[in-house]
């Protein structure tokens, strides 16, 4: 079937035929019709070309490295569509006052959870704070700006080992600026800011919007105190000499 044979395509098995390899484990996992469609759709307007590689497995989504057609590396997220947080989907979106009602069946509100994690990249660009740029979405497909170059940038986490005290102290200083960017200026909050997500490149790079969301929204204040607790932690036991985080939230929150 032309379906068939246009994913093998995308994921490079005519030429190679790995059906062991740990991408088609991986794709299998997240292979089902809302997806292999999705896939195709971008193939046939050249948003993808190939996704060649596994650059991360999670509860949520599963990130494959690909290029589209005219060669640019591209990082595609590809959510589950049968996912078992659920609840705390539901319940993230249903606090978020940019999203009307929602859907009941579970395929659509990861579509709009998708959805919004493509706007929360928007937002965040618009008010300068650094994350990879996106380059479409639809259904349960995330296609974004690819961070790294032949391999993928690593996250904070995976490099700490080789930072030094001023590295950390930058680290501290881009992440908390960009905290309160998104909040003063963006009315909106990451909500899940944290060494696991910041890329470090030539600047770092902050990723995983899926959680973001608006000043507005009710549980903005939780997050936005989570977000400064989570970073004063981490970059506190680094050695930085951090501003109180109770003192920080205060000064953020007040207005
Ligand atoms: P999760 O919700 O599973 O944590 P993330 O958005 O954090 O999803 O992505 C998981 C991993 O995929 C990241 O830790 C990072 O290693 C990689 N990744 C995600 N987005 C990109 C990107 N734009 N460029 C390069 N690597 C990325
Ligand atoms: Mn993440």
């Amino acid at each position: 079937e032309r379906l068939d044979r246009e994913i093998a395509e995308v994921l490079g098995l005519t030429e190679r035929r790995e059906k062991d390899s740990e991408l088609f484990k991986v794709f299998s996992e997240v292979f089902d019709k809302t997806t292999v469609e999705t896939i195709t759709y971008f193939y046939r307007r050249g948003k993808i070309e190939r996704l060649y590689g596994v650059l991360s497995t999670g509860k949520e989504a599963n990130v494959f490295a690909g290029y589209d057609s005219n060669g640019n590396k591209i990082a595609v997220k590809i959510y589950r569509t049968y996912t078992t947080e659920f609840r705390r989907i539901w319940e993230y979106l249903a606090a978020d006052p940019r999203i009307g009602s929602l859907p009941r069946d579970i395929r659509k509100l990861v579509f709009v959870w998708t959805r919004r994690e493509y706007k929360n990249l928007q937002r965040a660009l618009k008010y300068a704070v650094r994350a990879p740029e996106p380059i479409a979405f639809r259904n349960n497909i995330l296609i974004m700006e690819f961070i790294g170059d032949d391999l993928p940038a690593p996250r904070l986490k995976d490099v700490e080992k080789e930072l030094e005290k001023g590295d950390f102290e930058e680290l501290y200083d881009f992440a908390m600026r960009s905290i309160e960017k998104l909040w003063k200026r963006g009315d909106m909050v990451h909500g899940d800011l944290s060494e696991y997500n910041i890329l470090i490149w030539h600047e770092p790079v902050i990723i995983d919007w899926s959680q973001a969301t608006v000043k507005r929204n009710r549980m903005s204040l939780t997050l936005l105190y989570r977000d400064i607790r989570n970073i004063t932690n981490y970059f506190a036991r680094k050695g930085v000499d951090v501003e109180d985080p109770e003192v920080k939230f205060r000064e953020l929150a007040g207005d």
